[in-house]
């Protein structure tokens, strides 16, 4: 039985990163009238209580969405992240945090499609709870991974697929390189976002490049976005940052986060070597 929940790391910087990406993503499938599908290979609860003992034990969420909440004059996509975490609380103050289900569930037109995956028994049954009854939305207590195979390509032809794996196994960091090779496979043209962790093994600090690779022949090239908020715990242990590697990007995601990650840095950053890198390739088409 795997250990980790995501309850304790809700709203911390990762998720700041990794949901204003998707939000961005997701706004922009949504732009065009056809019908698309997202396939969330790791989908966690869907939303998580800040004020129950999970979040409270670590008060990650304090170094990550409370930063932006009050902030004034947030630039547009910030907003508009803030704004969907502030719907999800109904508009009062921030006691809830919407996980990327949650996050969807917001921004997916009733004709688009969803299905989520989550090995975790609890997490998958409050998951179905939540979103169980949608209509277009499956949600299964399966490996995300291995779904891949039968999800893509979509119906429709269109689709965003995430994968954000908790990397408690090390094998993780190879599966997630061989689903972006299957999903570039299966359905070349579809957007896969990759979430990863910034902690101190090998296998970590090697994905960006492997994934670089994996993804060298994608029609629409990729995206990368790093954000480094602090030094680790004493002996370096502990999650530096995030990265989130985008295959076949929109085209407006590049200028959309240089616009807003030094502000990022400066509002979520815990000592004076905070920082992120944006790199992008353009693909051929
Ligand atoms: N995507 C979620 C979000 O943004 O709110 C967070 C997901 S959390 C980082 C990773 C989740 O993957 C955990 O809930 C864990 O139980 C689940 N998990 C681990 N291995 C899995 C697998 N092979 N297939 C599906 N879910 C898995």
């Amino acid at each position: 039985m795997l250990a980790y929940r995501h309850a304790f790391h809700a709203g911390n910087h990762a998720d700041v990163l990794k949901h204003l990406v998707l939000a961005q993503v997701l706004r922009y499938m949504g732009e065009k009238d056809k019908p698309y599908t997202l396939v969330d290979t790791h989908a966690g609860a869907g939303g998580y209580s800040l004020a129950g003992r999970y979040a409270q034990k670590r008060g990650e969420f304090e170094t990550g969405i409370a930063k932006l909440w009050d902030h004034p004059g947030l630039p547009a996509p910030l907003a508009d992240y803030v704004a969907l975490v502030r719907q999800f609380n109904g508009g009062g103050a921030l006691e809830q945090y919407p996980g990327s289900p949650g996050i969807a569930q917001m921004l997916l037109r009733p004709t688009d499609r969803v299905s989520l995956y989550e090995l975790h028994p609890t997490d998958q049954r409050i998951l179905e709870t939540f979103l169980g009854h949608r209509p277009h939305t499956r949600v299964q207590m399966s490996d995300g991974f291995a779904a891949l195979q039968k999800e893509l390509p979509p119906p429709s032809r269109r689709g965003a697929v995430l994968i954000d794996p908790s990397y408690e196994l090390k094998t993780d960091y190879g599966k997630v390189v061989t689903a972006v090779r299957e999903c570039l496979q299966r359905f070349a043209q579809g957007t896969v976002m990759v979430w990863y962790p910034q902690v101190q093994i090998v296998e970590a600090a090697q994905l960006p490049k492997r994934l670089i690779a994996a993804a060298k022949d994608a029609p629409k090239g990729w995206l990368h976005v790093s954000l480094h908020v602090h030094r680790g715990e004493g002996d370096g242990f502990g999650l530096h940052g995030s990265g989130m590697f985008v295959i076949n990007p929109p085209f407006v995601l590049h200028d959309t986060l240089a616009a807003v990650m030094p502000l990022l840095v400066e509002l979520l950053g815990q000592y004076e070597g905070a920082r992120f890198t944006l790199d992008q390739h353009l693909g051929r088409g």
